[in-house]
């Protein structure tokens, strides 16, 4: 793998390859992008071209860092998540980031370090970070990652060099989910809903019964109307079954609805799910917009609230309740 393996992210790559070239590598890097477009994969392919013995502007594959790099132990690459228990990236992790940083790297002439979910950080953990920001250590580079910049320190982002990905074309995703086998008609529903997300396609692509349980999701709502108590409690029950193996339960759901708002305004070619064209036209005609919105509201809601430990059966079956309400108009 190189940075060929990177889906739609040309001019990104071609930035950093300057870079390289220039010998012009900077202390900090921002990528930022939607989950699943590749921010990761970016950071980790050109850690492996700046460390690779035996080529200038990409990895080998063969080297010894390219094989320590793919076997995850190579000792001047760290990567600094949010650990599994916490939802922040802590103080201590950015200490001992700060701590660690100072020893000159060991296999190569510089020392990276990747930052994932950066804009997911404790204050003091931010704090503590600008300060190693405003003066690292000559050999050493921070890539944070980052999907939503707004919610970072300004002074972060002013002292980071700022590389945007791109959504990548609904085509390109397809055709990646060809290569991998996936059946035209799937590849092309999952094109479509993954937003430009390669990443979001191929984790659905990978789930065993996404499919399946995608059908009953969106055959309950294509009925709901008709959809009693029993009905509720039942499909609930499904949802919390789901989302304990992280199904994007809550995507699916919005995007439900915004297909139906995409029809009322009359944009067809914007309708994600094509595959159930005919149920969302029928569902279009119960609804006015500022239902609509409510709903999609009520499906965010909801969806904090079950992040934020809120009983989630409640809280589902509150949703469902919401979503089978006749419109008033
Ligand atoms: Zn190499």
């Amino acid at each position: 793998m190189s940075f060929v393996s990177l889906l739609g992210q040309q001019e990104a790559v071609k930035i950093l390859k300057d870079e390289i070239r220039k010998d012009r590598i900077s202390h900090a890097y921002l990528f930022s992008g939607q989950n699943g477009i590749g921010k990761f994969k970016l950071a980790f392919e050109f850690s492996k071209a700046v460390f690779c013995k035996e080529l200038e502007l990409d990895s080998c594959g063969s080297c010894i860092n390219c094989r320590k790099m793919a076997h995850q132990n190579h000792p001047d690459f760290k990567r600094i998540a949010i650990l599994e228990d916490k939802n922040a990236i802590s103080i201590d992790q950015i200490r001992e980031l700060k701590k660690e940083i100072a020893y000159k790297p060991y296999e190569s002439d510089h020392k990276i370090y990747i930052i994932e979910n950066a804009e997911e950080m404790t204050k003091e953990a931010a704090n503590s970070l600008l300060k190693t920001l405003e003066d690292p250590p000559f050999f050493a580079t921070i890539i944070l990652l980052a999907e939503d910049t707004g919610k970072m320190l300004p002074t972060i982002i002013s002292r980071c060099q700022q590389i945007k990905l791109k959504n990548v074309e609904k085509e390109k995703i397809k055709s990646l989910l060809l290569d991998k086998g996936l059946e035209a008609e799937k590849a092309e529903i999952l094109s479509l809903t993954a937003d430009g997300s390669p990443g979001r396609a191929l984790k659905a692509a990978e789930r065993e019964s996404y499919f399946e349980n995608r059908k009953i999701i969106y055959d309950f709502l294509s009925d709901i109307d008709s959809k009693n108590t029993i009905d509720i409690f039942k499909i609930t029950d499904k949802l919390l079954e789901l989302l304990k193996s992280d199904f994007p339960c809550f995507d699916l759901l919005s995007d439900w609805y915004r297909d139906i708002m995409m029809i009322k305004q009359d944009c067809l070619g914007a309708v994600k799910n094509k595959d159930y064209l005919e149920h969302l036209k029928h569902n279009k005609a119960l609804m006015s917009l500022d239902s609509i919105i409510e709903k999609l509201d009520s499906i965010d809601r909801t969806e904090r609230y079950i992040k934020e430990n809120v009983r989630a059966n409640l809280s589902l079956e509150v949703l469902f309740f919401k979503l089978r309400q006749p419109d008033q108009e």
